[in-house]
């Protein structure tokens, strides 16, 4: 697999370069030189097989012979180690738990397989650095991917105070080669900040970094297979008919999807739901691009306002004459995701925030002679107090949050200065 660097053409990496180095030079992102497309025929027989299989034929679209197949498929089969439920919602509705993954998050897909790949592609004695900003949930998908990997020291920044306690509590409280830090400031000048790192030549030689944001190309590679799967359940009259809404914050989520069509899945169209950080819709609306001051909201994992991967979304748009202005979109502010949390509870559906806005875009947005399906991204559980406030429900904390919740958090806190951060990287790791 050869990938080019959407800002710097000239640099050019493999799979497996572009998986160890995160983002190209300028901070540009890798972007597949060739984008595969199966027949329907080999469409409909991949959906027919099982989960882990189809994963790894779909993986290897993309990636060819750069990793042995036998090992790839130990990375699927250890990545991908439980399941993808949809959900009936309502008559024209459904949504795919994307949840039931250690973490209890849709992060777990990209991080897990993302750990199993850079554990078998480092040699035995290179050392290397994680360096990731979370909004909230890529920090514990990541953690738990890494930790106890020989060699690996993963660094974890995220805005302080701005996730909820129990998604603080699954990431901070490990410990061992897994060091957090609380940045006072926002997702995107924790962002910012790991950019700046990677822009620091010096630093990347002294420490070796890696970046696992949703920018990894490897993460978004084990994201197209979930939206396979949850085609694949389906009847094959209301597959041409899919609609599928995409709760998004960096937008790595919803680039799958279309690298996903792009292969040829059946999916009509996408929705791009946002909260008021609306960055996106509001270009899409004006053709403007006009990025504003990234507000707080209960959907905190989208609190991001200069999404990451929507150069990629352009690329593939123009790669693939894909027309922009056939990417709906829907922004939802906090009053109508509460209202609209407690609607789908009276459905029989408890969810928490971020799905939720999708939900809600979604039903807006839907045509008589559509289907919907929704991405369900985090468990309800992760957003206790806001889901119980909403629906008038108790929840039952899952025991992945349970046994963490009452542990010290471990985490280091820091004003946002780019040498502060420096320092403490280079600092001998623990
Ligand atoms: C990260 C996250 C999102 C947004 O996904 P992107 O790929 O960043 O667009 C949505 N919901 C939840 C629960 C998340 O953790």
């Amino acid at each position: 697999m050869k990938l080019y660097n959407i800002i710097d053409n000239s640099e050019q990496v493999s799979f497996i370069q572009a998986t160890k180095k995160g983002l190209g030079s300028k901070q540009g992102l890798f972007f597949p030189m060739e984008l595969p497309e199966l027949n329907s025929d080999t469409i409909d027989s991949l959906l027919r097989m099982d989960f882990i299989s189809r994963s790894c034929e779909l993986i290897l679209s993309y990636v060819g012979d750069e990793i042995v197949s036998n090992d790839l498929k130990n990375c699927v089969k250890k990545a991908f180690s439980f399941p993808v439920p949809i959900k009936y919602i309502s008559n024209n509705i459904s949504c795919v738990e994307l949840f039931h993954g250690p973490t209890l998050a849709f992060k777990d897909f990209g991080g897990r397989f993302m750990a199993q790949v850079l554990s078998n592609i480092i040699d035995q004695d290179e050392k290397i650095t994680i360096l990731t900003a979370t909004s909230g949930d890529t920090g514990a998908a990541i953690s738990h991917a890494f930790h106890g990997m020989k060699n690996i020291r993963v660094v974890i920044l995220y805005p302080k105070h701005k996730i909820s306690t129990l998604q603080e509590k699954l990431f901070c409280t490990i410990g061992d080669n897994i060091e957090t830090i609380a940045v006072e400031s926002d997702f995107d000048t924790c962002q910012s900040l790991v950019k700046m790192a990677f822009n620091d030549i010096k630093l990347k030689k002294l420490i070796s970094l890696n970046s696992a944001n949703s920018i990894n190309i490897s993460r978004l590679l084990a994201q197209i297979c979930y939206y396979f799967e949850a085609v694949s359940h389906f009847p094959k009259e209301i597959r041409n008919k899919l609609v599928v809404s995409v709760p998004s914050g960096n937008f790595g989520n919803l680039t799958a999807g279309f690298l996903a069509k792009s292969l040829g899945l059946p999916i009509k169209r996408f929705i791009a739901a946002t909260n008021i950080n609306d960055t996106i819709p509001r270009f899409l609306k004006s053709g403007i691009w006009n990025p504003k001051k990234t507000v707080s909201t209960i959907s905190n994992a989208m609190d991001v306002s200069h999404p990451n991967n929507w150069s990629r979304i352009e690329e593939i748009f123009s790669r693939k004459s894909w027309k922009l202005k056939d990417l709906a979109y829907g922004s939802v502010r906090d009053e109508i995701t509460n209202s609209s949390m407690y609607e789908l509870a009276k459905l029989g559906y408890i969810s928490e925030p971020h799905s939720t806005i999708a939900w809600h875009v979604l039903r807006n947005n839907l045509k008589n002679d559509e289907y919907g399906l929704f991405l369900s991204t985090a468990h309800p559980a992760k957003f206790q107090d806001i889901v119980e406030k909403a629906t008038g429900k108790k929840i039952i904390l899952p025991y992945a949050l349970s046994k963490c919740s009452t542990l010290p958090t471990l985490s280091y806190s820091i004003r946002p200065k780019y040498k502060i951060l420096r320092d403490f990287l280079l600092r001998q790791s623990k």
